[in-house]
């Protein structure tokens, strides 16, 4: 009878995601409940067939299902879909968590969710295969794929519409050693390699018989990157290591040490210099030794080697683990479909700023694996002269200018950016720039006076960075187009086409930066808003905190990573080699 009660409310809960906040509530008090609604899998899932060709509706095949595929696939409202996911992780990880999953502050199951449970929506039509794809082919519009399990069974999948969204892999930089000796920080399984092996190396220098020279080498944990990742994983350590681990190994405690090593002059170099400085003097008071300016040249199983850049010398670091987190590079599966679209000279798939795939139609890429090639003003320059021009001649009158900036501002994201650069609020101000001070309604601009007043527009135009912020706004501009393509298509809502007749379909994507955290260690976070707006110390750990948990994809691991940092706060971080 009890159970059955149980069985009632953990499918209401289930089937009514809604409820499911109430049962974040409830966690607290009721811990029993959660844990059962969590292990009661659903019932017999229908296998999945693979759709006969010839359907009506159009298919989407997407590939990846990381940041950038799931706010794809959470958007996508559009009944009109079969879609159809292929990757290789059944499940999405929320990336900007793994660092604090390394030394167990947060549990790894706290931070991702079933792929099945994401897409388990009553509307559209939505399949998913555990494979990898590991050929496209754009002519004959195929994927074709090898599926995880054991067998490695291959299969091939037509598409109408193909979303590339398969991230990027780790750049080693061909430094010989590392794929074999360094740890990764880049999946939820690197995360808990590093996590057993924090514990084996303390294990290890406890062990009778040991050298003191073999403790300590076995106490030296060596980070390879000064960027965000690298940097919170190294306060991340050194936290567990001053907070936990020297207490439960006192005899070695002061053997530890932890070093960063940075080939730029600077760590955290994508934030303002104030963060930087900050984590730089909070690292030298932790006793974490910041080496910048200096690169691995080789890694070997016992010992890094290292050069400095400006004077050459180089050393040797013995190590106990090494963690690489030195950036991102393309993927074979991606740079071989590069070669098929002609675009073999590039390093990083390219794409227009509507996400499209240069050289191709029906396929979009986004998130880590893509990057938007802007068009320039000046590439467009005569066009754009010639379509505000509309009487012919020769020359712009003040109002035909002011429509002209209005459509190169909704067509070139530098333009708004140039504006707010020179902080220029309207076009009298660039009249001003280019024709002195003489910038009366009768002015009329001719062709060359035109584009010297654009002319350094384009030094604004910027590249995306690599991030989960980039990646998830990409997902859902895409999905918000293909849920209103057919009326676009019917009434286009984008800008004016300056070298065609007619306008875009859509508005082209535009990245809304909403501000970036570094944490560093001992309840501490940076953080810089937009607006260049930089805040420093706990109050700012406290704002990491919410938006980390309200960016949670579900409820469920909201819960989970909120109950993780109480139980953190209240017993400490376990340290159990499991
Ligand atoms: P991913 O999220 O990497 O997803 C790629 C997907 O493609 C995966 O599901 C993968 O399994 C799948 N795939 C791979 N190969 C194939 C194949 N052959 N066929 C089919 N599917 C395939 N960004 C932030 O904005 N803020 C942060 O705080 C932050 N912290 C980070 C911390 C860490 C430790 C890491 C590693 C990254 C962090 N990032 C952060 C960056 C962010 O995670 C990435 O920018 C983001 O994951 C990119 O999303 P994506 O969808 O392009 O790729
Ligand atoms: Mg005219």
């Amino acid at each position: 009878m009890s159970m059955k009660l149980y069985e009632r409310c953990s499918r209401t809960f289930r089937d009514n995601p809604t409820l499911s906040r109430f049962l974040v509530v409830f966690a607290v008090s009721g811990g029993g409940l959660v844990a059962y609604s969590e292990a009661n899998v659903q019932s017999a899932a229908k296998i999945d067939a693979l759709p006969e060709a010839g359907n009506e509706k159009k298919r989407v095949v997407v590939l990846g299902t990381g940041w950038a595929g799931i706010s794809f696939l959470k958007n996508l409202k559009n009944p009109s879909y079969d879609v159809q996911v292929i990757s290789p992780r059944n499940y999405f990880a929320f990336t900007p968590l793994l660092p604090s999953v390394t030394v167990g502050t947060v549990e790894a199951r706290s931070v991702v969710e079933p792929i099945r449970n994401i897409v388990k929506k009553k509307n559209v039509n939505v399949n998913y295969w555990e494979a990898e794809c590991y050929r496209i082919d754009a002519k004959s519009k195929k994927v074709y794929c090898r599926a995880s399990q054991d067998d490695k069974e291959e299969f091939v999948v037509d598409y109408d519409y193909l979303v590339v969204a398969m991230g990027a892999r780790v750049n080693t930089f061909n430094t010989p050693g590392v794929e074999e000796n360094c740890h990764y920080l880049k999946e939820v399984e690197d995360a808990q390699k590093i996590r057993r092996t924090v514990i084996d190396c303390f294990e290890k220098a406890c062990l009778p018989n040991m050298s003191e020279e073999e403790r300590k080498r076995a106490l030296q944990f060596v980070v390879v990157g000064g960027g965000p990742t690298g940097v919170e994983f190294a306060a991340e350590l050194h936290d567990f290591v001053s907070e936990d681990l020297v207490k439960l190994y006192p005899s070695v405690k002061d053997l530890v040490k932890i070093t960063l090593l940075e080939a730029t002059d600077h760590i955290l170099n994508m934030f303002d210099k104030r963060i930087t400085i900050f984590a730089e003097e909070k690292f030298h008071r932790d006793g974490i030794d910041l080496r910048t300016g200096e690169m691995v040249t080789k890694v070997t199983d016992k010992e890094i080697s290292t050069k400095v850049i400006k004077t050459g010398e180089t050393s040797t670091i013995p190590y106990g683990m090494a963690v690489w987190s030195t950036g991102i590079a393309t993927r074979p599966v991606v740079m071989d479909f590069m070669k098929q679209i002609g675009q073999a000279n590039r390093r990083v798939l390219a794409t227009d700023e509507w996400l499209r795939v240069e050289g191709t139609n029906s396929i979009y890429a986004l998130g880590d694996c893509a990057t938007i090639n802007q068009r320039k003003v000046m590439e467009d320059i005569s066009a754009i002269f010639q379509k505000a021009d509309k009487d012919n001649s020769g020359t712009l009158t003040v109002k035909e200018f002011q429509e002209a900036l209005d459509d190169i501002c909704d067509r070139y994201p530098q333009m708004q950016l140039y504006l707010n650069s020179k902080q220029m609020s309207s076009l009298v101000d660039i009249l001003k720039e280019s024709k002195g001070d003489v910038a009366k309604e009768s002015v009329e601009l001719n062709v060359e006076e035109f584009k010297s007043a654009l002319s350094q527009v384009d030094s604004q135009m910027k590249n995306l960075p690599a991030t989960a912020q980039v990646a998830a706004q990409q997902g859902s501009y895409l999905a918000d187009c293909f849920n209103r393509l057919e009326e676009c298509t019917k009434n286009p809502e984008g800008p004016l086409r300056f070298r065609e007749s007619g306008r875009h379909r859509f508005r082209p994507f535009r990245y809304k930066h909403l501000g970036q955290f570094a944490p560093l260690g001992g309840e501490q976070t940076a953080a810089q808003l937009p607006g260049d707006w930089v805040s420093i110390g706990h109050s700012s750990q406290w704002l990491w905190y919410s938006v980390y948990a309200s960016k949670q994809v579900s409820w469920r691991t909201r819960s989970l990573v909120v109950s993780d940092w109480m139980r953190r706060f209240i017993f400490g971080r376990d340290s159990s080699q499991i």
